[in-house]
């Protein structure tokens, strides 16, 4: 069958993907869609929203005792964001490649941060960085019923 094959537990892998609010604010949604959109990756979710603190909070827990952890709460809630889920084999790891290095100065041109960023503190996008983040965040940014579940007519021109 040309069909994608998914993963066991029924689904391909996904990853949890926001333009941030300096992103969203510099007009570099359409543009940030467009490199996920031509790789082949499916979006399942996408939505604008007004991040609360606590939310903020939550995504970045792990980073809580940075120095830098106040001064990144006050970006991620300093506008509104876009929130994206995109689907696809190895999406997770791939999109941290599109998305490249955090500090933008390092990242390699044709990356998003490398294109369009100049500072760490304001790299424009997030990606989660391994595939139990991607599910954690997923759940903590969407409800079940924002994510479409849907096969896209390409999907026999995109995968085996
Ligand atoms: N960050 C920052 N200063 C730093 C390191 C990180 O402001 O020295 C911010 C930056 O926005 C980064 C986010 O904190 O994207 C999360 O950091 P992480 O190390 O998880 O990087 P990412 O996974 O986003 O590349």
């Amino acid at each position: 069958s040309v069909v994608a094959q998914p993963r066991a537990e029924g689904g391909l892998e996904q990853t949890y993907v926001m333009v941030k609010p300096d992103g969203v604010q510099r007009g570099l949604v359409g543009e940030i869609i467009s490199r996920f959109e031509k790789k082949g990756f499916r979006l399942a979710g996408l939505k604008m929203f007004q991040c609360p603190e606590d939310l903020a909070k939550k995504h970045y827990e792990e980073l809580q005792e940075k120095p830098f952890f106040p001064k990144l709460v006050k970006y991620i809630t300093s506008g509104p964001v876009v929130c994206m889920a995109w689907e696809g084999p190895g999406v997770v790891a791939s999109a941290r490649k599109l998305i490249g290095s955090t500090n933008p100065l390092q990242a390699e041109p044709g990356t998003i941060r490398g294109d369009l960023a100049v500072a760490v503190g304001r790299n424009v996008i997030h990606g989660s960085d391994s595939v139990a983040n991607g599910e954690r965040e997923i759940g903590l940014w969407f409800g079940e019923a924002e994510l479409c579940k849907w096969q896209p007519e390409l999907t026999p021109w995109l995968l085996e």
